[in-house]
């Protein structure tokens, strides 16, 4: 099952470590904050997970 994925972006700093682990998904918008960009696959979920886990501020959100 593909699950959603939102970035809070009240919490999201910018940093880039999602972006950095799964570019395919995120992407810092023109705002400075991260995006997601593409549907997440059931391919996507791990790079996923380990981007939600890299987050230092926990703005991504698996549901
Ligand atoms: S890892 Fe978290 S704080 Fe950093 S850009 Fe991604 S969502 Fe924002």
């Amino acid at each position: 099952m593909a699950k959603k994925v939102t970035v809070d972006k009240d919490l999201c700093i910018g940093c880039g470590a999602c972006t950095g682990i799964c570019s395919n998904i995120f992407a810092i918008g023109d705002d400075g904050k991260a995006e997601v960009i593409a549907e997440v696959t059931d391919a996507d979920q791990e790079s996923v997970q380990a981007a939600a886990d890299s987050c230092p501020v926990q703005a991504i959100k698996i549901d």
